[in-house]
């Protein structure tokens, strides 16, 4: 089990979680990284000790020098420090910070050859095949924390030479299944950010209400697993309980089951192979029935339009992911309606230049190109 683990992305929902994990597996902390709350990071510091923190805001960053001056903590500024703080230790690199900015450290800690416990699934939509292929020359291992994810990963554990026939991706289906196109129309975001299951960041909240995170996770087990798209299929499991499942050429299915709690992905993602006590309880299995069905594609486009970009492979992903990312932003400050958010990706897919191939410049410049033509749009 790993010993030091830097956790990037600290002060946001699946990084708090992390550090509740690492306090509860008497692990330490080498480094941290944040985009600017520093009252959270400054407490975070005085808890854990990080040698390094790395503040993605200039100014948040010249405001934590000066609160934690009486320590001897090194605070370093913008991507440049985020990329150092990735790079820091030859422990496990937590990646959760949110969105396609989590590209550049995680490939940064990949290229040292770290574990990294990826919880940030927009660099993998993005540059699936560049970070996967980085993953294998650097020797870098790849623990999945998204709940899927880490669902399948355990499944596949010990089948490695066995290969799978279909990957069943589960989905809770948000706060918004059952509903009908009309009645979406005008939803807000109070709305919308009330999850049933799980508790979340805001942005990941937004993508599951959409069902466009169930796109995201389409493409990144693609990438994690090698799976082709027809070996993937979305089912809506409203009770959150069987995180996925993985179906072999016996007929046989696997799946993993757990209470929707982040804590507990992430705790395996430090701990595999083994597995430590949890602070989570096990489900109880005579609550409720566990149910499955077809996700609805007409009123829930976004999860439509991203297996489609899946299949176009090229920059599509990337071009996609940032044209929702910036979306979903506007979204939030009630500057567009729910379907908007579906129409501001269909705008950039149709508007901008599918790239096969690409390199890493390739997809940040397609990236940003995306929201770009979102935020004038
Ligand atoms: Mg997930």
């Amino acid at each position: 089990m790993t010993k030091l683990v830097s956790v990037l992305g600290s002060t946001g929902s699946i990084g708090r979680q992390s550090l509740m994990i690492i306090k509860h597996l008497g692990l330490s902390v080498s480094s941290l990284a944040a985009n600017r709350s520093t009252e959270l990071l400054e407490e975070q510091v005085r808890e854990f000790k990080p040698s390094l923190v790395a503040v993605f805001d200039e100014k948040a960053a010249a405001d934590l020098k000066i609160r934690l001056r009486d320590t001897s903590v090194r605070i370093v500024s913008g991507m440049e420090g985020v990329i150092e703080a990735a790079a820091d230790s030859s422990g496990t690199v937590i990646t959760a910070m949110s969105g396609a900015a989590g590209l550049r450290p995680t490939m940064a800690a990949i290229e040292k050859g770290k574990r990294i416990a990826l919880a940030n699934k927009e660099t993998l939509v993005c540059a699936g095949e560049i970070v996967m292929a980085a993953a294998g020359t650097h020797g870098a291992e790849i623990v999945p924390v998204d709940s899927e994810h880490s669902a399948i990963f355990q499944c596949l554990d010990g089948q490695k030479d066995t290969g799978f026939s279909r990957i069943i991706l589960t989905a809770s289906g948000g706060p918004f299944r059952g509903m009908s196109r009309e009645e979406l129309k005008n939803v807000r975001k109070e709305d919308a950010l009330k999850h049933p299951n799980w508790s979340m960041g805001p942005k990941i909240t937004i993508d599951s209400a959409t069902l466009m995170n169930k796109g995201l996770e389409f493409i990144e087990a693609m990438h994690l697993f090698g799976a082709s798209p027809d070996n993937i299929d979305v089912l809506i499991h409203p009770q959150s309980i069987v995180h996925s499942m993985v179906e072999f050429a016996d007929g046989s299915v696997l799946a993993q089951c757990g209470v929707p709690d982040m804590k507990i992905p992430i705790q395996y993602a430090l701990t595999y192979p083994e597995r430590k006590p949890s602070i989570v309880p096990a489900p109880d299995f005579t609550k409720a029935p566990l149910t499955f069905f077809k996700p609805d594609l007409e009123t829930f486009p976004c999860l439509k339009i991203a297996m489609e970009s899946a299949r176009l492979g090229g920059t599509a992903p990337a071009v996609m992911n940032a044209a929702n990312e910036e979306a979903v932003r506007l979204f939030l400050n009630d500057k567009i309606s729910f379907y908007g958010i579906y129409d501001a990706v269909v705008l950039a897919l149709d508007s901008i230049k599918n790239k096969a191939s690409p390199t890493l410049e390739d997809i940040l410049e397609a990236d940003r190109q995306a929201r770009e033509l979102v935020r004038k749009a």
